[in-house]
């Protein structure tokens, strides 16, 4: 109702879906992507009662399926509805399960709606207590949609301490305030590189943007990732972190931050 006095388009929730969290950032390379599927593993991680699937709504760049390990085409349900696949427990899907491999994925804005709405709506993910959509870089079109069509319970922003990347974070929050989404917080993403030689730590980005960030926005810095080569190689290998390292302390930044979403 509340939606509906502010002049938005009426949101319909995902069927089987308690909640979803949206995992955004103001531009590309930040590491949006680990974090959604490190966040969604450290759900589950933390309460293994708790069913989380993920959602890769970046049509434009999927990495969900290198990220968890996962190809194929998604089989439909008798109610033609298309089953996520599956890896470490985590129901995916993902625009990369619908296109063949290696064609560049060159969209019209309607086709990008189009898609957007079949993995919206198309899908059968059974219960799950967390949705965890990885959204597209910046604050465009696509965001908006999916902002106004689905309920959506908070979203979390990932950012690097760099000046640039914090004022187009910035820009993601105040995006999500405009269309009454309650920004859960930032994650702070490689603020600081520990020499696996020597241990000496350097802020490679800056030390403390998106805490100083976070306390102009009036929200919390929800975890702080470290650079570490560990996480860079196990997303390559599809073995995210906290799954194939959970005894790391970088295993235990994720956890820690998938405890304050
Ligand atoms: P985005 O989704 O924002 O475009 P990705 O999650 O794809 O960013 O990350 C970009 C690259 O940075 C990937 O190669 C990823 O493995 C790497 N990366 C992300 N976070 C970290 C980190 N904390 N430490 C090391 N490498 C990282």
């Amino acid at each position: 109702r509340q939606h509906m006095a502010r002049g938005l388009p009426k949101q319909k929730p995902i069927t089987g879906v308690k909640q979803v969290i949206v995992v955004a950032s103001g531009k590309g390379g930040v590491g949006k992507s680990t974090t959604a599927v490190n966040l969604a593993l450290g759900l589950t991680a933390n309460d293994p009662s708790k069913s989380v699937g993920l959602l890769d709504a970046d049509v434009y760049g999927p990495s969900i399926p290198k990220l968890m390990n996962l190809k194929g085409n998604p089989e439909l349900t008798d109610n033609n509805l298309m089953r996520p696949l599956v890896n470490f427990g985590i129901p995916c899907m993902s625009m990369g399960f619908l296109v063949e491999d290696v064609a560049p994925i060159v969209w019209r804005g309607l086709m990008v709606m189009s898609a957007i709405e079949k993995l919206l709506r198309q899908v059968d993910w059974g219960l799950l207590d967390y949705l965890v959509i990885d959204m597209p870089p910046g604050t465009g079109d696509v965001q908006l949609s999916i902002t106004q069509n689905i309920p959506i319970a908070g979203a979390v922003i990932v950012s690097t301490p760099q000046d640039i990347a914090l004022l187009d974070a910035r820009r993601g929050a105040e995006m999500f305030r405009k269309v009454n989404v309650p920004v859960l917080g930032l994650i702070q993403n490689m603020s600081v590189f520990q020499c696996p030689q020597c241990n000496h730590q350097t802020h490679i980005f800056g030390a403390d943007g998106a805490r100083e960030l976070a306390q102009t926005l009036g929200v919390e810095v929800l975890g702080d990732i470290p650079l570490h080569l560990k996480i860079r190689e196990t997303s390559d290998k599809g073995q995210p972190v906290v799954v194939s390292s959970p005894d790391s302390p970088e295993a235990e930044a994720y956890r820690k931050a998938a405890s304050a979403v």
